[in-house]
């Protein structure tokens, strides 16, 4: 069966068409400035050249009817006809607490989607219409929703209640849900296949390093942590947003600077990170160029992220007792040599050794601890939409 993944957000859309017998990806492409002048699909078949096309698209029904022409385009395309698709698997950011697994979409859980919204007003409101525009365009096509939130429901209370008073719990669902569950879960499956383990055995700590960043502690396959909250903003340092810090600075910023709710909100997950510390960017590349030409507030953007990353790591080994797997994933995580040497720097006393050598990939599967070290250390590329694509399959064809 082929399955069309699709993520959507606010102006882009993502998609991935993967024939599943296979596990191959037949085509996959961008659409970009959805709603905005300049309007573009990058889309590619495996096998054929990229094509760019430039259309008007008002809103996401419009880019989906334009993505769907270029699937079964008779030049680019990759399949003949929509009735190749089996199913679409939609990537969605916050079930709640709701949606402790993915989910086949019907009148009930769409009502359900959107009570989500007020946990994830940036969120889940593109991914509705993303659903919406698809159940329109192909109403006999089942589709499953698979959350970014889903795999963190085995978190213990004891680990996602904030120590506020409870009644904000109880009343506004204000507790810890954790993100990039999807990509967690995948890196820590392909984690026990790479070491020839079953996920039960293995105490494994994921570290997704991208844009936004969130490490997970996964013991026995089940995530029990992680450093995302009740929203994205938490945990890690970021490209643009602060992570932890302590909550008076809030107020006192507020007050300070005369800012609104809105502007402050911007503060924090625009124009923080190691964007807001470097004043540079909020790319790890670039922020690395810098710290190779001396550049001290690049180097030390830098170093508060690997430092809170080292610091996280230390927690969830505390937390699981004891690590077996220490693993790197996303943009940075899958990519920079130097960012995984430094995490790893010190944290031979808890039997996690690098070799340097081995670490020296950049985007593909590999084991990089030194030879008999204690705690494996993994590079894995994450792949959310295949993961996205066997949980909509799985439901299917129950
Ligand atoms: P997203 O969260 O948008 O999916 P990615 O996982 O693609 O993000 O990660 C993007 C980030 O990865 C970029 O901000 C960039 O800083 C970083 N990155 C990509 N390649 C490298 C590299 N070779 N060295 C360091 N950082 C890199």
């Amino acid at each position: 069966m082929n399955i069309l993944v699709i993520n959507c957000g606010s102006s882009s859309l993502k998609y991935q068409l993967i024939d599943m017998n296979e596990e191959r990806v037949l085509a996959k492409g961008l659409v970009e400035r959805i709603g905005i002048e300049g309007s573009k699909i990058k889309h590619k078949t495996t096998g054929k050249d990229e094509v760019v096309v430039q259309e008007p698209m008002s809103n996401h029904k419009k880019a989906l009817e334009l993505v769907l022409n270029a699937l079964i385009d008779e030049n680019h395309g990759a399949i003949k006809s929509m009735d190749e698709i089996g199913a679409v698997g939609h990537r969605v950011v916050h079930g709640g607490e709701k949606f402790a697994h993915s989910v086949v979409l019907d009148e009930e859980v769409m009502d359900a989607l959107n009570e989500c919204i007020e946990l994830a007003p940036l969120h889940n409101p593109p991914n509705i219409m993303g659903i919406e525009a698809c159940r329109e365009l192909m109403p006999s096509t089942p589709m499953v929703g698979v959350f970014d939130t889903a795999f963190h429901q085995t978190i213990p209370s004891k680990n996602y209640i904030y120590a506020l008073p409870y009644e904000y719990y109880e009343k506004y669902g204000v507790r810890r849900y954790g993100f990039h569950g999807t990509s967690h879960k995948y890196v820590s499956l392909m984690t026990a296949e790479m070491l020839d383990k079953n996920t039960d055995d293995l105490k494994i700590v994921t570290c997704h390093l991208g844009n936004g960043s969130s490490i997970c502690a996964v013991d026995g396959g089940e995530s029990v942590d992680t450093s995302m909250g009740f929203t994205p903003l938490e945990g890690l340092a970021m490209g643009t947003r602060t992570g932890d810090m302590d909550p008076a600075i809030v107020p006192f910023i507020m007050e300070k600077e005369n800012l609104s709710i809105e502007e402050m909100n911007n503060v924090l997950n625009k124009k923080s990170g190691v964007l807001g510390i470097s004043g540079i960017s909020s790319d790890f590349r670039d922020i690395e160029d810098a710290c190779k030409e001396g550049n001290e507030r690049a180097q030390l953007s830098l170093d508060v992220f690997t430092n809170r990353v080292k610091k996280y790591i230390g927690a969830y080994t505390a937390l699981m007792g004891g690590i077996d797997a220490l693993v790197f994933t996303a943009g940075i995580g899958e990519n920079s040599i130097e960012i995984r040497e430094t995490v790893c720097e010190g944290l031979e006393y808890l039997g996690v050794e690098l070799d340097k050598e081995k670490n020296k990939v950049r985007g593909k599967e590999a084991i990089v601890n030194k030879d008999g070290g204690k705690v494996k250390i993994l590079v894995i590329p994450t792949n959310e939409e295949l993961m996205i694509a066997r949980d909509t399959l799985e439901l299917v064809s129950k």
